[in-house]
């Protein structure tokens, strides 16, 4: 499960699953922002949930023992860093096809970086 929480703390998006919930109307949500929660989805289906919520709660509390604060363990999750790199490649492959027309990441995309 997860909570992507940017900067002004407005937008979310929460997946389990199959399912992804957003915190906006389905129109507001960026194309690379669903490609973070859609591999989520597929990480899910991959590992199972046991192994998924397992490994995910596991390796952001071994971040926190380790001394991150809570952004860097999240971020470290070895499932978030998968689901940002989807997320890039997706942005990267509109900016080569839409060009400068796209907004940045940091506007709309619920990611927080
Ligand atoms: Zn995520």
């Amino acid at each position: 499960m997860r909570l992507v929480t940017p900067r002004g703390v407005t937008e979310w998006a929460l997946t389990l699953g199959q399912h992804t919930w957003y915190s906006v109307p389905q129109t507001e949500v960026m194309p690379w922002w669903r490609a973070h929660e859609d591999c989520h989805k597929q990480q899910f289906a991959r590992d199972g949930w046991l192994r998924f919520c397992a490994r995910y709660l596991w390796e952001y509390l071994a971040g926190r023992r380790a001394g991150l604060t809570h952004a860097q363990a999240y971020l470290n999750i070895s499932y978030e860093r998968e689901a940002q790199a989807a997320a890039d490649a997706c942005y990267a492959w509109l900016h080569r096809n839409l060009g400068r027309a796209l907004p940045t990441m940091a506007q709309g995309s619920g990611l927080e970086h």
